[in-house]
């Protein structure tokens, strides 16, 4: 299938990645873009964590509504908020893309995959994390594809698992929630982005330093980052620990600008929620990020909501699916 006309235009978009990215290592990659394998010389007494994520053009994003820098932004800002939810450092990021014909072909299609590699490089190097390597290739479908592969490394044995929590630990999120829903509700009514603080659906903010400091300081047990939304990535942190979980509706760090609703079942904040033993001091913030104990985790193995009258209902995981339709 590959003719040379195909094989030069990726050589090209290789060489356009390769300008951009600064041969600044990190002391964990040896080797990056250029041969056929990235080299890896993690810390002694660490292990490797890898996780992987696509952003696919109308499932992920939209080509007509995201700015190409929020989406090299967004699809990097998955992998490294996974990476956060574990404790983990990032060592190197991989970068498969698959770019329509035409894309390579045009001036405003370069010009999309120069805005795409800039929101990706920058938060990159916010995280001092080196793109090390990757693949590309004509989509034969015409949409954009990406996949980011990031590797991290936690001390031996000591990274965050959902599976961490027991009953009577605290748990506790970072920042704020509902963000991310409002800013993308507001989008679908208006069909323009709202001049929303930050940006948190465009421009989430993954929290890297937040997961390492939980493990280096031992003040974590259990994790997961927001992604579905909190109803649902409760569930899933419960159900792998073998627990139940109280949330106190009052707690809640509900963003300025979104409602209630949005803060429970809304996906995309990419925050963390996590779980502490209750003998833990926990700091009001870690890396300048607000923490917030939203409830505790119980014996009864089922999700509830306590309102302002301590008067308890269950909260059945409805996030991402059901606020996402719009996308
Ligand atoms: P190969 O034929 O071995 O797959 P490629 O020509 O695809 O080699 O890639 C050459 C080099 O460029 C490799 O080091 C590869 O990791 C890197 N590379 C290719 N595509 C990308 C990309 N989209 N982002 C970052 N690095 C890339
Ligand atoms: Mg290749």
């Amino acid at each position: 299938m590959l003719n040379s006309v195909t094989r030069m235009g990726e050589l090209e978009l290789i060489q356009q990645i390769r300008a951009r990215v600064r041969t600044r290592r990190n002391s964990s990659l040896a080797l990056g873009i250029g041969d056929d394998c990235a080299v890896l010389r993690p810390l002694r007494g660490h292990e490797l964590l890898v996780t992987t994520d696509f952003s696919l053009e109308g499932k992920h994003f939209r080509r007509n509504w995201h700015p190409p820098r929020s989406v090299g932004h967004r699809a990097l800002a998955r992998g490294l908020s996974d990476l956060a939810a574990m404790g983990a450092r990032p060592l190197a990021a991989f970068l498969s893309l698959a770019l329509p014909r035409e894309m390579a072909a045009k001036r405003a299609g370069r010009r999309w995959v120069e805005g795409f590699l800039s929101g990706l490089l920058n938060l990159a190097d916010a995280h001092q994390v080196p793109l090390a390597g990757g693949d590309t290739s004509e989509s034969p479908s015409g949409l954009v594809l990406a996949d980011i592969v990031l590797v991290g490394s936690a001390p031996s044995g000591r990274s965050l698992r959902r599976s961490g929590g027991r009953p009577e630990d605290l748990i506790y999120v970072t920042g704020s929630l509902g963000g991310a829903a409002a800013e993308l509700a507001a989008l679908a009514q208006s069909a323009r982005w709202p001049r929303a603080q930050g940006h948190p659906h465009l421009y989430p903010q993954p929290r890297v330093r937040v997961g390492m400091e939980l493990v280096r300081r031992r003040l974590g047990a259990a994790a997961i980052d927001l992604s579905d939304g909190l109803s649902t990535d409760l569930h899933h942190l419960c159900a792998e620990s073998g627990v139940g979980a109280e949330v106190c509706e009052s707690s809640l760090p509900v963003s300025p600008e979104a409602t209630l609703a949005q803060a429970i079942h809304g996906g995309e904040d990419y925050e963390l929620l996590f779980a502490a033993r209750p003998t833990v001091r926990m700091p009001r913030s870690i890396a300048g990020v607000p923490i917030t104990a939203i409830g505790r985790l119980t014996r009864k193995r089922q999700v509830e909501l306590v309102d302002e009258n301590g008067k308890h209902r269950l909260l059945p995981p409805q996030g991402w699916e059901h606020f996402r339709s719009s996308l």
